[in-house]
């Protein structure tokens, strides 16, 4: 049976699933993750990107650093994803 994880941003505009298990987890503190995410530890949680799915909604993308962009509900503020041009077969 195929592992599926659920959620959604803080006001439920956005909903997405993830199927299978992540390859890869990690706790992250620097500067950037930081600010973005606003919270003083983030912790990754890597899939490929055909695991996942997005339900309802279209996040909004920002970009800061060249090749990467990170997602979030453009009604709540929630952070939904990290993606590094440069890793096209990793999400998080
Ligand atoms: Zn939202």
């Amino acid at each position: 049976m195929t592992r599926t994880e659920t959620g959604s941003c803080f006001c439920g505009s956005i909903t997405a699933e993830l199927h299978g298990d992540p390859f890869w987890i990690c706790s992250d503190h620097d500067d950037d993750c930081r600010k973005a995410i606003g919270s003083p530890l983030t912790v990754w949680v890597g899939y490929r990107p055909a695991q996942f799915r997005l339900l309802t909604g279209t996040p909004k993308t920002f970009s800061r650093t060249r090749g990467v962009l990170r997602t979030f509900c453009a009604d709540c503020g929630t952070s939904i994803a990290y993606l590094d041009q440069g890793l096209p077969e990793e999400l998080y």
